[in-house]
């Protein structure tokens, strides 16, 4: 598969409006092989995480990989982890909000409140199901990459557009004050 033959879907295309199908394990390869398409797009674009939905892939797969970099400066350092049919379990009571952006939403933050941790299922690249409990940054990210699967994105998430703002303003007014 060639990532060139793929781009990131943006708002307002009815392919990220779309509930992503769970992936069928006896088709594990075909889907590592679209998890190398959206990892290679992540990186190239300075993400965090990534949904297929967002290459325009109907499936349940995303990637999250923490790391710091210019669009998130202050981001813990993961390893990229794969996620098949991934499904959060259950919430941390306690929520945060935070300023997010979104490689198919280009130029433009949002401030979310979410659960500050989940707890989360899902397959990993062998085949194999993993329970994990995720906190603070990587927890965010997997609950913003889950909503691609349901269709949603940040946008939905603000409580108000007044929560909404541009990364230049976001970088020069918002993020060290
Ligand atoms: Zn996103």
């Amino acid at each position: 598969m060639n990532p060139e033959d793929f781009q990131i879907v943006e708002l307002g295309d009815p392919r990220l409006r779309a509930i992503a199908k769970p992936v069928e394990l006896t088709q594990l390869s075909s889907a590592l092989e679209q998890a190398a398409v959206m990892q290679h797009w992540m990186e190239h674009r300075g993400g965090v995480g990534i949904a297929a939905p967002q290459i325009g892939v109907p499936l349940q797969l995303m990637i999250i990989a923490s790391r710091p970099n210019n669009r998130y400066p202050n981001a813990p350092h993961m390893a990229p982890l794969l996620m098949i049919n991934p499904e959060p379990v259950s919430f941390s009571d306690n929520e945060v909000t935070l300023w997010e952006g979104c490689l198919s939403v280009p130029g433009i933050r949002g401030k979310v409140t979410r659960p500050e941790s989940v707890c989360v299922r899902f397959v990993d690249r062998a085949g194999v199901t993993q329970e994990q409990v995720l906190t603070g940054f990587p927890a965010r990210i997997f609950l913003h990459e889950y909503d691609h699967l349901i269709g949603k994105t940040f946008v939905d998430r603000v409580a108000s557009v007044q929560d909404l703002t541009t990364d230049k303003v976001y970088f020069e007014q918002i993020a060290n004050a």
